[in-house]
């Protein structure tokens, strides 16, 4: 390592600052294509201050917007790789309900998309739903909607996984290192609390801390950072909405915000459901109580857990947390910085980026690498935010 204020004897080609899963998976790609590249992360790994922390995800090709369902396709073949890569289970198939009055048109979107690319599915009416999942209490004129490709990603698994893989192809992983200063250039130079690096490329994947590295940059994204009550809830019957049992994972589009839930697995006799949605909050200040007019997320759960779900005790045995980082259209950012083209950003991914990580991997190292990327780059461009300071653009 360089003494503090003397740069690191050799130039990197890229630096990615992060590893949350967008990092590791960015550094992952870029080291496999025999990049010079330095992974940096603020914490010892692995920690819980993030967005990947935690035992699980859901997987799904299921989504009311197309662009995601194309990416999925692409995403389970790399995340196979991974497992195959890792020798361990990286993820369980469970199929997944989407879950809402028949005339919603979100859910309809679903629909279509669903059936546009061919995904296993199957529609359910409110009584074919009660006879298919009796742990499920549908109201009069809800349907269904299943993905049987979706189900669950053991997430600290397979953000070790991906890093492990990194560190095979010869990547530098360091921890505990908190970038202080970046430095723009035709070599970028990265500061650290350990130390001074450089490097032709960075790729800036800070999760809820992005807009902390982006200011001194001068660019300023429109995202919100949300803290989320990641809870489960006990199962009256143990295993009842197990996966043995064949319970899905589940999407209910509710308003304002989805509730979605996992099968019971990784705690046994307790199955997450969660609020697609949290409390405004600083990352540093994750678990500072919210204000007492806070987000009503957990009475909306228990509400929801206590009419739909009978066999579960409606009220939360466990509460951990977690980050979410939203944009306004909850679409990705993946862009290069407006003024300086060899400085990549990875933001905004909105609380459902995990699956999908791959993928975004594979788009922030074709574009720090100056590669056309694979897909349209048109939903998660950085003009499309109209209130951006013109100095940054
Ligand atoms: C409760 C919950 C449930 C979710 N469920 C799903 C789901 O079911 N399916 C799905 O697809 N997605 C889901 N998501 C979303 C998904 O987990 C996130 O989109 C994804 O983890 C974001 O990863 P990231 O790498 O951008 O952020 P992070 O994991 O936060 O990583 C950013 C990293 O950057 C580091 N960093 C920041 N600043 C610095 C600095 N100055 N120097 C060095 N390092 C720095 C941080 O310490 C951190 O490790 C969920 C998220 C939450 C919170």
């Amino acid at each position: 390592m360089a003494a503090a204020g003397e740069p690191h004897s050799s130039l990197y080609d890229t630096i990615v600052v992060g590893a949350g899963i967008q990092g590791s998976f960015t550094a992952y790609h870029l080291a496999k294509r025999g990049r010079d590249t330095l992974l940096l992360e603020q914490f010892p790994l692995p920690h819980s201050r993030g967005s990947s922390h935690g035992q699980s995800r859901i997987i799904r090709h299921a989504y009311a917007q197309e662009h995601y369902t194309q990416m999925m396709a692409e995403s389970y073949g790399l995340w196979e790789q991974l497992e195959a890569e890792a020798g361990a289970p990286l993820y369980r198939q469970t199929g997944l309900l989407v879950l809402a009055a028949n005339t919603n048109p979100e859910f309809q979107r679903f629909c279509q998309t669903l059936a546009q690319h061919h995904i296993p599915s199957e529609l359910f009416t409110a009584e074919s739903l009660r006879g298919r999942f009796p742990g499920i209490r549908p109201y009069c004129g809800e349907a269904g909607v299943s993905d049987r490709t979706a189900g669950v990603l053991y997430a600290d698994r397979a953000l070790r996984a991906v890093q492990d893989g990194f560190r095979r192809c010869g990547g530098a992983l360091r921890d505990s290192e908190q970038v202080t200063d970046i430095q723009p250039g035709v070599v970028v130079t990265v500061t650290t609390s350990g130390g001074v690096y450089q490097a032709k490329s960075l790729v800036i994947t800070a999760g809820p801390w992005a807009n902390k590295l982006l200011a001194p940059l001068g660019l300023l994204l429109p995202l919100q950072t949300l803290r989320i009550n990641v809870c489960y809830w006990k199962e009256k019957v143990p295993g009842a909405y197990g996966v043995s049992a064949h319970f899905p994972c589940f999407l209910a589009i509710c308003d304002p915000h989805h509730i979605y839930g996992l099968p019971s697995n990784e705690y046994p006799g307790l199955v997450k459901i969660c609020y697609h949605s949290g409390s405004p909050a600083d990352p540093e200040e994750r678990d500072r109580p919210p204000e007492a007019s806070g987000l009503p997320d957990i009475q909306v759960l228990q509400d929801f857990v206590s009419k739909y779900l009978p066999g579960l005790v409606p009220e939360p045995a466990v509460v951990e947390h977690c980050m979410y980082t939203n944009t306004p259209d909850e679409d990705f950012v993946l862009d290069r910085h407006p003024k300086f083209s060899n400085i990549v950003i990875g933001a905004g991914f909105s609380g459902h980026g995990f699956k999908l990580a791959p993928v975004v991997g594979k788009l922030l190292c074709q574009l720090s690498v100056g590669e056309e990327p694979s897909y349209t780059m048109e939903p998660f461009g950085i003009r499309r935010f109209p209130a951006l300071p013109p100095a940054a653009l």
